[in-house]
C-alpha cells in the first residue's frame, strides 16, 4: 500500500487545488442546516462540471473512469480547502450499475451523476427498518405501467426528488425476500404526497414520509427483473454503508479542523477534558481516513465489495459520534449566544447509529456473514 501520488495523482490534486481555491461555495458542513440542502445541488453541479465529480464511475455515464484512489484525493483536497463535502448518491449509481438493464442505465445514471435530477430512496416502511423484507408497499401490474400504493418513511432528500428508488412487493405468494421488485418512479404527480418530518436538529426539509396512493410507473422503470428488488437493496445498502463513497472522511475533516481552529484562536478558553475529547476527535477521523485508504487500496487490488461495508459503517459510527461528542465539547463552549451550529452536529451524529441500519444489525451481519457464527 503506497498512499504516496504518482505523477499523474499530483498533477491532478494541484490542479483541483488550484480549483477549490476559486470555487469554495462556503457551505456548512453537511447536515446541518437547511441552507447548506438548499446549496448542495449547485455544488454537485458545479463539481460535476468541472470534471470533479464521478471520478470512478464509468465515462458512459458521465464518470471518468479513474482508479478510486482519484476519490480519496478528491475528498482529501476537500478537507483542506474547507470545502463542503461532494454529494452521497454514489450508493444509487452503483445498485444501477449493478442491476439496472442498458435503457435503465442510459435513461437515468446521466441525470443522476451529474446532478441534474435529484432523487430519494424509498426503502423503509413504517413497520419495515430492519426487517426491510416485510415491506409491505405493493406494484400491481396494469398494461404497461405498474400502479404503486404503500407508505414509506426516513425518506432523506423526498422534499426535492424528481425521482424515487421505491422497492415494492409485486408477489406476495413467494417467500418474502423474492416477492420484492424496485422500481424508478417519478415523484411529480398527485398521487404521491410528501410530508416533511422535522428533524431533532432544527432541518425542516431534507427529511420526509411519502404516501403512494395509487401512484403510476413505467414496467420499463422497473430496475433488474420482477423480484430482483432484493438484491439491488443489498447492494444499495452495502455502498450506503462505506464512508469511502460518500465523502464523510471529508466531512469529519472539515468539521475537525473548524475545532482545532476555535481552540487554537482562543487556547484560554478550553481545559483538559475538552481538548481530550477534541484529540480523540481527531484520532478517530484519522483512523477513518487511513481505513478509507486501505479500502481503496483493496479495490484497486481486486479485492471485490462484500459484506465489509458493515465493519466500514460502526467505525464511520464511532467516528461520527467521536466528532459530534468533541462538537459539543468544544463547540458548545466557543458558540456566542443564539448560535447552535455545534449542537446540531451533536445531534445529527446520533442518527449515524440508525441511518443505513443500526448498529446492532451491522454486529449481526458481522456475527454472520464476516465471522460465520452460528445463528442461534
Ligand atoms: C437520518 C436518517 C436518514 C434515513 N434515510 C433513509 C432513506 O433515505 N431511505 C430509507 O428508506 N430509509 C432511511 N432511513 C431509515 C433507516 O434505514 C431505518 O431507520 C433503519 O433501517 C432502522 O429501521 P427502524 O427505524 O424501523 O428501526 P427498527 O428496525 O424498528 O429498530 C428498532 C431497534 O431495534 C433493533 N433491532 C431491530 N431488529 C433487530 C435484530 N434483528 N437484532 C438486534 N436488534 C434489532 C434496532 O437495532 C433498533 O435499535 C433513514 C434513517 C435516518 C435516521
Amino acid at each position: 500500500m503506497d498512499f504516496g501520488d504518482s505523477p499523474e495523482e499530483r498533477a491532478f490534486r494541484l490542479h483541483l487545488r488550484e480549483w477549490l481555491g476559486h470555487n469554495n461555495p462556503g457551505l456548512p458542513t453537511s447536515s446541518t442546516s437547511d441552507e447548506y440542502w438548499a446549496g448542495q445541488a449547485a455544488w454537485h453541479q458545479t463539481l460535476f462540471g468541472a470534471g470533479f465529480f464521478g471520478l470512478s464511475w464509468p465515462k458512459a455515464v458521465g464518470g471518468h473512469d479513474l482508479p478510486s484512489v482519484y476519490e480519496a484525493i478528491l475528498d482529501e483536497e476537500i478537507i483542506a480547502a474547507g470545502a463542503p463535502p461532494r454529494p452521497s448518491v454514489g450508493y444509487l449509481v452503483q445498485g444501477l450499475l449493478r442491476h439496472g438493464n442498458e435503457d435503465v442505465q442510459r435513461r437515468f445514471l446521466p441525470g443522476l451523476v451529474s446532478g441534474r435530477d435529484r432523487w430519494c430512496q424509498g426503502f423503509s416502511e413504517p413497520d419495515a427498518g430492519s426487517d426491510l423484507a416485510s415491506l409491505r408497499t405493493r406494484a400491481v401490474t396494469d398494461g404497461s405501467e405498474y400502479v404503486i400504493t404503500g407508505h414509506k418513511v426516513w425518506t432523506s432528500y423526498s422534499d426535492a426528488a424528481d425521482w424515487c428508488l421505491v422497492l415494492a412487493r409485486t408477489d406476495p405468494d413467494v417467500p418474502k425476500h423474492r416477492g420484492i421488485s424496485a422500481f424508478i418512479v417519478p415523484m411529480g404527480q398527485h398521487a404521491i404526497e410528501q410530508r416533511p418530518i422535522r428533524m431533532i436538529n432544527g432541518i425542516t426539509r431534507e427529511f420526509g414520509e411519502v404516501i403512494f396512493d395509487e401512484a403510476r410507473v413505467d414496467a420499463a422503470n422497473m430496475v433488474g427483473e420482477p423480484g430482483e428488488g432484493w438484491r439491488l437493496a443489498m447492494t444499495v445498502v452495502s455502498h450506503e454503508r462505506e464512508p469511502g463513497e460518500l465523502g464523510y472522511v471529508a466531512r469529519y475533516g472539515k468539521l475537525v479542523n473548524e475545532l482545532v481552529h476555535a481552540v487554537e484562536e482562543q487556547p484560554d478558553k478550553y481545559g483538559p477534558e475538552q481538548r481530550r475529547d477534541l484529540a480523540w476527535a481527531l484520532v478517530e477521523a484519522d483512523m477513518l481516513r487511513c481505513h478509507v485508504s486501505r479500502r481503496l487500496s483493496d479495490r484497486l487490488d481486486g479485492l471485490s465489495h462484500g459484506p465489509e461495508g458493515s465493519v466500514d459503517k460502526l467505525l464511520m459510527t464511532g467516528v461520527e459520534q467521536a466528532v459530534g461528542h468533541a462538537a459539543l465539547s468544544i463547540g458548545g463552549a466557543a458558540s456566542t449566544e443564539g448560535d447552535d451550529t455545534w449542537l446540531k452536529v451533536y445531534l445529527y451524529s446520533r442518527a449515524q447509529s440508525v441511518m443505513g441500519g443500526t448498529s446492532q444489525i451491522q454486529r449481526n451481519l458481522i456475527a454472520s456473514r464476516i465471522l460465520e457464527l452460528p445463528t442461534s
